[in-house]
């Protein structure tokens, strides 16, 4: 478009962001080395973003509302319980698992994290430390939504120290007794059950337990004033004698080794989630770098601008390569903890400074929500934190290849 051209534009077309599109910054050809069914996936996937979701989801953001409307369209992606197979799941490979986590945060991380909480780290509770009873029970009904879970570990005095909970579990008669409390914990206020992680007051190790919200003595409360992933609500939960069955105990969850199985997995999805926010970033970026005039041209055509969009675009190719042969890795059996904190402390650190460039290639209409980007950078802030904070993930990297622990 010509100088003139742009200038006869109004306002809201000249500072309107618009690169929302079906294909994906895919620099060196990441798609190439997908299966035919790993890019139906992130298709579909990236299509529903598109047209359902990012139309509206800014409303949702800025009034700090979840967008329930939106879950039947979720369980229509055919996507709940991702890798599992059977008990109506789809039982996805984890490239497929990682392409999904990275379409629906490259739309938005709000429900990239009701995804990532329900069909991620409560249904794998079940999956993989449920008896089969309990997968039975549960699964089926979560996979179509009808039962939503979610899941209690970090405390208000425990974050990153998650192994050593203060909430406590202890055998009464025919129940188990829970008493502490939950910090952060999403979709707490609509889920029909929490998977609470508790010490065993007789073996003192951590077990994790199945806990009706309806149980008397459980209290979920939304956190308020949140700065980012501001279309998911995350609660305190208040376990005050909450009497529950015995069989509600996560069959094989014998220690925090086993909680570790479900944070290994779910990280990983992390990892590839930061790749969404850092796609959407510079997505933004180079369309608006293409049409803002400044100085008599697009500011595309700076050498300082270029330098960003190339530094930004670097770094989301060495993210996408690392992460998927890790996602290959899984399948593989090769995959270990430190692998999965590599890839999740190095993309949410690289994927922050993308969001950041982005946002600062905007100007002024950076800040803006309008222009989406400002949504990106406030939600990499909680992806840098949640599911191990940067610095843990690199302490866990750190005690792999020395052999040393050096966060306790
Ligand atoms: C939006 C959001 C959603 C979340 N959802 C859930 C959920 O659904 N369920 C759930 O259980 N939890 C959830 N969390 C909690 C999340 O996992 C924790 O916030 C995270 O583990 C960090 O714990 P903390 O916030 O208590 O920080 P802290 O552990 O208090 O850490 C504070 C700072 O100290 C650093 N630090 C701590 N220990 C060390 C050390 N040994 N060496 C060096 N530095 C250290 C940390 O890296 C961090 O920078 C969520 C958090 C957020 C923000």
């Amino acid at each position: 478009m010509s100088l003139w051209g742009l200038l006869s534009m109004s306002v809201a077309e000249i500072t309107r962001t618009a690169p929302t599109k079906l294909e994906s910054t895919d620099y060196y050809h990441m798609d190439d080395l997908l299966t035919d069914q790993e890019r139906e996936v992130r298709y579909r996937v990236r299509e529903f973003m598109m047209n359902e979701v990012e139309p509206i989801i800014n409303d949702y953001w800025e009034r700090g509302e979840m967008p329930m409307e939106l879950l039947p369209k979720l369980r229509a992606l055919g996507i709940t319980g991702g890798p599992i197979p059977g008990y109506g799941c789809p039982g996805l490979s984890s490239v497929s698992m990682g392409l999904i986590s990275m379409e629906l945060s490259r739309g938005d991380g709000s429900l990239s994290t009701i995804y990532g909480v329900h069909s991620g780290l409560a249904m794998l509770s079940i999956f993989f430390l449920g008896s089969e009873e309990q997968k039975q029970k549960y699964l089926p009904k979560m996979a179509s939504w009808e039962t939503i879970g979610c899941f209690g570990l970090t405390e208000a005095r425990g974050g990153s120290d998650a192994a050593h909970p203060e909430t406590t579990a202890r055998r009464e008669g025919d129940s188990w007794v829970i008493n502490g409390n939950k910090r952060w914990i999403g979709l707490a206020n609509i889920a029909d059950f929490c998977i609470v992680w508790a010490r065993n007051e007789e073996t003192g190790k951590v077990n994790g337990f199945i806990v009706p919200s309806n149980t008397p003595g459980y209290k979920a409360v939304p956190i308020t004033g949140k700065i980012g992933k501001r279309a998911i609500t995350n609660c305190d939960i208040y376990l005050d004698n909450v009497a529950i069955p015995l069989e509600n105990k996560l069959e094989n969850s014998n220690s925090f080794r086993d909680t570790a199985i479900v944070l290994g997995a779910t990280r990983i999805g992390v990892a590839w989630e930061a790749i969404g926010h850092a796609m959407a970033a510079y997505e933004y970026a180079l369309d608006y770098a293409k049409r803002r005039v400044q100085f008599g041209k697009a500011i595309a055509g700076y050498q300082l601008t270029q330098s960003k969009l190339v530094n930004m675009l670097g770094k989301i190719t060495a993210m996408q390569m690392m992460t998927l042969r890790l996602s290959q890795l899984i399948d593989q059996g090769k995959v270990t903890e430190g692998k999965a904190s590599l890839a999740k402390a190095f993309n949410t650190a690289n994927a922050r400074e993308v969001v950041a460039l982005g946002r600062e290639i905007l100007g002024g209409n950076g800040i803006l929500l309008e222009n989406h980007i400002a949504r990106h950078f406030a939600d990499m802030e909680a992806v840098y934190t949640y599911e191990g904070t940067h610095d843990i993930n690199t302490l866990v990297v750190g005690r792999e290849i020395t052999g040393v622990q050096a966060f306790a």
